[in-house]
């Protein structure tokens, strides 16, 4: 058992209850002697272990998992036996706000497993009604604790909102964050040429997205006010593969 592992927060108790079965068996050797299902059942979050999580703990546990994710050394899992223990319910930790960009799924950079968190993807990351009813049936009525809007850097649709970008329905979408380029405050080119902008009206759109969640959802913001949810922003840098959590 390795030493992250068992760092990585309660999040992965899964994990340690898996290798606690497996020590009190006594080897690895006793899979497939009638382990195997109670192996295949710690290898999803349960409701009792997401439950005792706090939503500072569940934030714990996904900043741990970029840093595996970005130091190389990911959680052994198996896609498939996290298929089989959760097929019959789901209790996830978080609701995610990302991006559709193709180099940041939020799972993979902060190696994450089936059923760990819902995961709602726009081009931009900007919330509508459709997507805080997604957030308000995840936190609300399926118990997850963190409401997460990631954006990244070098993001194509805030290029496209900075130059105005016209296509079909791309149009109204890049509308939404255009109020972002407006109220970001630079000195520098404000163009989608100079990257240092465009991340910089990045950092304001998640925050413009998260005061959209909270003055649009009553639902969210009231299980905010008491401490039920926590909502957070965060940019993943698409060369460094760093998740920093913004305040
Ligand atoms: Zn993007």
């Amino acid at each position: 058992m390795c030493e992250r592992c068992q760092d990585s927060a309660r999040w992965t108790l899964r994990r340690r209850s898996f290798l606690k079965i497996l020590g009190s068996a006594g080897a690895a050797g006793m899979l497939g002697s009638g382990l195997e299902s109670e192996a295949a059942y710690a290898d999803a979050l349960t409701k009792a272990q997401r439950d005792e999580m706090s939503p500072s703990e569940i934030i714990d546990v996904m900043k741990k998992g970029n840093e595996r994710f970005r130091s190389g050394v990911r959680q052994n899992r198996n896609y498939l036996n996290e298929q089989k223990a959760s097929a019959s319910g789901q209790y996830p930790a978080a609701v995610l706000l990302s991006c559709i960009d193709s180099r940041a799924p939020a799972e993979v950079i902060m190696d994450l497993g089936l059923g760990d968190i819902f995961n709602c993807r726009v081009a931009g990351n900007v919330a509508n009604p459709d997507i805080l009813g997604s957030m308000e049936f995840a936190c609300k009525l399926a118990g997850a604790k963190v409401v997460l809007v990631m954006g990244h850097t070098a993001c194509g649709a805030i290029k496209g909102a900075i130059d105005n970008a016209e296509l079909g329905n791309l149009t109204g979408l890049l509308d939404k964050i255009k109020p972002a380029v407006q109220a970001t405050n630079y000195s520098g080119e404000r163009s989608a040429k100079n990257y240092s902008f465009v991340d910089a009206v990045a950092r304001t759109n998640v925050q413009m997205t998260l005061d959209n969640i909270r003055k649009n959802s009553a639902v969210l913001s009231d299980l905010e006010a008491k401490g039920t949810i926590k909502i957070v922003g965060a940019m993943y840098n698409l060369e460094t593969a760093t998740l920093e959590f913004l305040n």
